[in-house]
């Protein structure tokens, strides 16, 4: 379990936006990217991360549209 404090002021490194916990995740509200929890520590890292369903990289993302275009 993550600390509630902790949880509400984690954002997502992608769109900023708010995680819920769940199980050994911690997954984005609005992107759905799961970041992995281990050992009560969440890797809040996009390589460590797991992709929603349908999204084969990050760029597909739907809080990653029309940023970074430049990249
Ligand atoms: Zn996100």
């Amino acid at each position: 379990m993550i600390e509630e404090r902790l949880l509400k002021i984690l954002r997502c490194p992608l769109g900023k936006s708010k995680l819920y916990e769940e199980g050994d995740w911690l997954i984005c509200e609005q992107c759905g990217v799961k970041y992995p929890i281990r050992d009560g520590i969440p890797v809040m890292l996009i390589h460590e991360a797991k992709l929603p369903e349908g999204i084969s990289k990050v760029e597909e993302l739907p809080c990653q549209q029309g940023k970074n275009k430049s990249e």
